[in-house]
């Protein structure tokens, strides 16, 4: 008989979800969560909008999430936007405590995984756990040959000395200094008094002077009239923005270890978002009647190949945002973006745009004329950015 059911390796967004929805729909299994570190989900704070999942998946995040807003805002130079779509935050903590008092559920923290197979694992001590269904949730993996741009961004967790005045959260204000890429502050006010403020690039590099960023982190936040009386915590992170490649380069087929969550390729490609794709995988993979590695492998193969598909049109933004893109204008595109009608921009987020989305976002009016300036990219410009997704260090 095999030790568990169900092996997870890694116990971040991805397995925490399908470990959560699994034990409810299916209380049968025995299920195993191997996790590095000492705590499941790292240190992140994962949002989404409203419209990105489902009214039942809404409802499902929220009883593991403690924040959520009815409306948004964006601001440009030009204007500023509240935006009526919900939005919601789950912190990691938020997600580790609702696993860690879940009985159903068999953890193992603070403990690598040293080597995968679709049928057994072996520990770094060098113990060996079987399992019939084993999912590799283990992050971001490298991928020489994607060509990537990078969504990176660095905030403090603060709390002021008095109210912000905020009802919503800022999601983009663009009216700062636009160095290293398109910029912009991103605050969510938690209470009256705590505020995360993160200053975010899309960059053409990776490098994250947190030094530097954290400076004008406090000059913005001097600038709103904020007192920063405490910082509770950092937030940093490097995420990709896919220009061009294949699943393949990712996930080759033949690679059969079933996968989850970034190491699937399940992320938004100009985001870098996955909580909504780990939604909708956590769903439909506790659907299956058999729960063994080859058919978890077919399925969550063909959910990765489908999500790479369904976003040629986001590579192909990015390219124009990276390659034909000068100057101010990438805070131009986002700034005409953020002028259209409110159902197109949710569909954007929820990578599920209709055929009429896509032709208002290209054929803009001028200053930013889209559509020739993507014509203009030479050929190959893409590839010969192939710098490839580089795994995060542990
Ligand atoms: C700072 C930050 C903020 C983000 N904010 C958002 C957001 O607001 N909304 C959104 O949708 N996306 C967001 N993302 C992007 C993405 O959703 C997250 O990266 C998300 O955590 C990815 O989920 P995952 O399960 O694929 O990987 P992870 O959550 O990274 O989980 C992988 C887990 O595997 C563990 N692990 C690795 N190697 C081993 C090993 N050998 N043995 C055992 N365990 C191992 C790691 O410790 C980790 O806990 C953010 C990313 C970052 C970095």
């Amino acid at each position: 008989m095999r030790d568990f059911d169900i092996i997870l390796v890694g116990g971040g967004l991805a397995n925490g979800l399908i470990a959560d929805r699994l034990t409810s729909q299916r209380p049968d299994l025995r299920m195993l969560i191997i996790e590095a570190r000492p705590t499941l989900g790292g240190d992140h704070t994962w949002s989404y909008h409203e419209t990105d999942v489902t009214a039942e998946q809404d409802l499902w995040l929220r009883s593991i999430g403690k924040s959520a807003w009815s409306s948004q805002e964006v601001r440009f130079p030009s204007y500023s936007r509240p935006i009526s779509t919900g939005y919601r935050t789950i912190v990691s903590s938020d997600l580790h405590n609702r696993l860690v008092s879940n009985e159903r559920l068999n953890l193992c923290l603070d403990t690598e995984v040293k080597d995968v197979s679709p049928t057994a694992i072996v520990l770094q001590g060098g113990q060996t756990l079987t399992s019939d269904c084993i999912i590799d949730g283990r992050g971001l993996v490298s991928a020489p040959g994607v060509s990537i741009g990078y969504q990176k961004f660095y905030g403090l967790e603060c709390e002021l000395s008095a109210p912000h005045g905020l009802a919503a959260p800022i999601l983009m204000d663009t009216t700062v200094d636009q160095i290293d890429g398109y910029r912009f502050m991103y605050s969510l006010p938690y209470s009256p008094t705590k505020l995360l403020i993160e200053d975010t690039y899309y960059s053409d590099t990776p490098l994250l002077d947190t030094n530097a960023i954290e400076q004008r982190v406090r000059a913005y936040a001097s600038l709103k009239g904020w007192d920063i009386a405490s910082v509770d915590r950092e937030e940093k992170g490097v995420l990709p923005v896919v220009l061009d490649g294949q699943l393949e380069m990712v996930w080759p087929r033949d690679q059969t270890m079933p996968r989850s969550g970034m190491r699937a390729g399940l992320f938004h490609q100009t985001t870098g978002y996955s909580l909504p794709f780990a939604v909708q995988t956590a769903d439909r993979l506790s659907a299956m009647q058999v729960m063994e590695s080859k058919a978890a492998a077919a399925f969550l193969r063909a959910e990765s190949q489908a999500a790479w598909d369904k976003q040629s049109f986001f590579r192909l933004l990015n390219r124009f945002l990276f390659l034909a893109a000068q100057g101010g204008e990438r805070r131009r595109i986002f700034e005409r973006f953020y002028r259209l009608q409110r159902p197109l921009i949710e569909r954007f987020y929820a990578a599920n745009l209709k055929t009429a989305d896509k032709a208002r976002i290209i054929f803009g009016r001028p200053p930013v004329a889209l559509h020739k300036a993507v014509a203009a990219i030479p050929p190959g410009a893409a590839a010969s950015r192939a710098n490839g997704i580089a795994a995060p260090n542990p």
